[in-house]
């Protein structure tokens, strides 16, 4: 079936949504929307904006609306642990979840982005985190996800960046307990010499998109082609921080790679089916152009 082909939506359409603020940007509904059409199931995706006060009864909403699952987006991946009826231990360890998965009624959490993150990472670097030394940029849902995936693709060292610091030395303690090698955090001072340093640069903070696309918090003028970057923050243009990195000729992959991984986990996880990644990868590329 095409993917230009609709389905009719009846009394036995099954709902799927995502669930965040702002959500208006999110390119989700547009890829699992796709993706079902193509394999033609009998359901729909939508987008929900909603504010950090109302998420509890959001996520009720979805209960009592017999919802098939959804998925949780900035900034309520943490708050939404408090609100599964249990959560897969993936997203346990990280504390966040971006999959919810209706099982009979109960909603169980998930962590695709972990997944998602190692996947897009392999798409430019096939040796991946593997004794490498990395900087992680950010210390919330997203750079707690990127810190469990280096581990569990052997990262030599990680080193974690975060404007309020005590995030990250509780990013830190976290990866400690995960059976990381080495996590040290680094202040804004040393930020560039600790970018030099490392072969893997991930931004795992929101600067970058929006209005802050031509803003960086790991400094351009670090970047050599030696690094790999991973930019998990996708909009209509290109980040400073990819742009800076494909003109160094850096391996460099933007947040839609890591997008349609982990959004193709999550397709799986709900229908059972392997996703059509490449439906979905490229109703996203189509965007912006
Ligand atoms: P979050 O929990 O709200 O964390 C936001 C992070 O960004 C925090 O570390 C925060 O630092 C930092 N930050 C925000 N504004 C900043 C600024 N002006 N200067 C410096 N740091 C700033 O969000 P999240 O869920 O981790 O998501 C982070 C980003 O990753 C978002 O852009 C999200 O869209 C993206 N993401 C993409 C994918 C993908 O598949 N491509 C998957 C997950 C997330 P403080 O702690 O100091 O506030």
């Amino acid at each position: 079936m095409s993917d230009s082909c609709a389905l009719p939506v009846s009394a036995q359409t099954r709902l799927l949504a995502v669930i965040g603020h702002p959500v208006g940007h999110s390119l989700s509904p547009l890829m699992h929307n796709a993706a079902l059409r193509y394999q033609g199931i009998d359901a729909i995706y939508l987008a929900f904006d909603v504010l950090p006060d109302e998420l509890a009864v959001a996520v009720d909403g979805l209960r009592a609306l017999g919802f098939w699952g959804a998925n949780i987006t900035l900034p309520h991946k943490e708050q939404a642990t408090d609100l599964m009826d249990s959560l897969d231990p993936l997203a346990e360890r990280v504390g966040a979840v971006n999959t919810v998965v209706n099982e009979h009624g109960r909603l169980v959490g998930y962590n695709t982005d972990v997944q998602g993150f190692l996947e897009a990472l392999h798409a430019v670097h096939p040796r991946g985190a593997t004794g490498a030394g990395c900087l992680v940029a950010g210390a919330g849902g997203a750079a707690r996800a990127v810190v469990a995936g280096l581990i569990a693709g052997g990262a030599r060292e990680i080193t974690v960046f975060n404007r309020t610091s005590s995030r990250a030395h509780a990013l830190c303690a976290a990866a400690s307990r995960w059976g990381a090698g080495s996590c040290r955090v680094v202040e804004r001072g040393d930020l560039g010499r600790a970018a030099e340093e490392a072969d893997i640069l991930v931004n795992a903070t929101s600067v970058g998109l929006g209005v802050s696309v031509k803003e960086s918090v790991i400094p351009v003028d670090t970047l050599r082609s030696h690094h790999v970057v991973v930019d998990l923050v996708y909009g209509m243009e290109p980040t400073l921080l990819v742009k800076s990195a494909v003109a160094r000729g850096a391996a460099t992959v933007d947040g839609k790679r890591m997008l349609v991984s982990q959004a193709a986990e999550s397709y799986r996880l709900w229908t059972g089916k392997p996703a059509p990644f490449e439906v979905m990868r490229s109703s996203v590329e189509r965007v912006g152009r």
